[in-house]
């Protein structure tokens, strides 16, 4: 999906505002500086178009200031995405520390959106249209706090993405599509590289407006693939690196544009927490999975023994994911990628058919039917896989699962179809 960044100083309402846009209340939190979030990202649905969107308001380089902070936003904003939408206090107006995030946004050449919030009256409406001035476009009087204007900005930013997502994925014949991700120095750009060789062409951002080669491809195995953000693994971008907010934002925007993400981790180094969050991120965008252990010259048998406790423990959640230990720097093992991108494709997009799903299901629960609640008994009555790409299972009960049975169900669906490389989704529907 498209990718719509939001920026504005705290308290301009950009976070009610945003919550807004992706229609819930809950989503984001307080514009507080220094709050560090665990999710940056939000799909939204407007008009039947999904899109992303990026707040860029939990970065936080606290010590540098307001102006320097709000001037970073902006730039991770034309980094990653397609639109920005600069939310501006009308009956504040510009400040000394915005000046520097029109400039950034002018010069990007990406579309820019201009909310001006916080319109509660005629007053301040006529206030907003001073906002021309900046020369950002006409400016939109919106107040997030009443949803006033929201329907008319967000037919704006709709009309600001482009039309169709610039990649998409049932675009059926286009090269397939990799994000490498992992913590910094797990080896990502060693990797990259290696698969590289000479063999590399740029490719630039479909819009055509963005200063940055984004990504590459690259022949491998007999076909063409698209790697996804390279910038971001080859560039050590001066003013963002090393923040680890900066990481997650560009780490999630690359999955998100991806089909299936490489998770490289060094595999000489006890898995981290920040590995853990990067799964997380893996496993909430339903994405295909290849795990790369890098770094592989450094393993010895004692880290081998560590590695493999830590990976029953630290990994179980993506136990289906192909896991491949590679050593970048040589290219040792680099030929056994492909096999395993391709077998966590195939299971992403493995469709079951009715019948035979329905089969699978009848013998399942004759066999293991489900524990008996104060005295009820849910049963699973039909089944349906409604999507691939990853794999969505619709279950018709006549009551609400346990837990441990839908995990059992998923655990049985592996069993019996493989599903290898891609995570799982079940719905269940009671039919109470
Ligand atoms: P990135 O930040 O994830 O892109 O990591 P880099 O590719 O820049 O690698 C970080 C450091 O690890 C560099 O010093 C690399 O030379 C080193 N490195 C990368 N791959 C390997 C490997 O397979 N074995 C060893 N011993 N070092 C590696």
């Amino acid at each position: 999906a498209p990718v719509l960044a939001v920026v504005g100083r705290p308290n301009v309402g950009k976070s009610t505002l945003v919550n807004r846009i992706i229609g819930r209340r809950e989503a984001v939190v307080e514009d507080k500086p220094g709050v560090t979030r665990d999710r940056v990202s939000y799909d939204a649905v407007w008009n039947g178009r999904a899109f992303t969107v990026v707040d860029t308001g939990g970065w936080d380089p606290d010590a540098r200031g307001l102006a320097k902070s709000i001037a970073a936003q902006a730039e991770i904003a034309v980094q990653v995405a397609d639109a920005v939408l600069f939310v501006v206090d009308a009956g504040v107006g510009i400040t000394d520390s915005d000046e520097a995030v029109v400039r950034i946004l002018r010069k990007s050449g990406k579309p820019v959106v201009l909310a001006a919030n916080k319109v509660d009256d005629q007053r301040t409406e006529a206030e907003a249209y001073g906002l021309w001035h900046l020369g950002l476009g006409e400016p939109i009087p919106v107040s997030a706090l009443h949803g006033r204007g929201s329907g008319d900005l967000l037919d704006a930013c709709l009309a600001a993405l482009p039309e169709t997502p610039p990649e998409s994925f049932t675009e059926l014949g286009g090269p397939r599509r990799i994000a490498i991700v992992g913590r910094p120095n797990v080896g990502k750009s060693s990797l990259l590289n290696q698969l590289a060789q000479e063999d590399r062409v740029v490719v630039d951002d479909a819009s055509g407006t963005t200063v940055d080669p984004v990504d590459e491809l690259i022949q491998l195995g007999g076909r063409e693939w698209r790697f996804i953000d390279t910038a971001g693994i080859r560039k050590r971008v001066k003013t963002a690196s090393g923040h680890e907010y900066y990481a997650s934002l560009r780490t999630e925007t690359a999955i998100e544009r991806a089909e299936v993400a490489v998770l490289v981790i060094d595999g000489s180094q006890s898995v981290s927490e920040q590995d853990m969050r990067i799964i997380q991120t893996i496993r909430e965008s339903g994405r295909a999975l290849v795990i790369a252990f890098n770094k592989w010259d450094l393993v010895d048998d004692e880290r081998r023994y560590y590695l493999d406790r830590e990976i029953e423990r630290d990994l179980v959640q993506v136990q289906w994911a192909p896991r491949i230990n590679v050593t970048a720097r040589t290219g040792w093992h680099i030929d056994r990628l492909v096999p395993a991108l391709e077998r966590a494709l195939e299971g992403w997009e493995t469709r079951i058919g009715t019948g035979q799903l329905n089969s699978f299901l009848g013998r399942l629960v004759a066999e293991h039917p489900h524990p008996v609640r104060s005295g009820k008994q849910p049963k699973v009555l039909f089944g349906t896989q409604a999507a691939t790409a990853p794999p969505t299972f619709v279950l018709f009960t006549s009551g609400k699962l346990d837990a441990g049975y839908e995990r059992f169900i998923e655990r049985r669906l592996r069993e019996e179809f493989g599903f290898v490389g891609t995570p799982i989704s079940l719905e269940v529907r009671p039919r109470e």
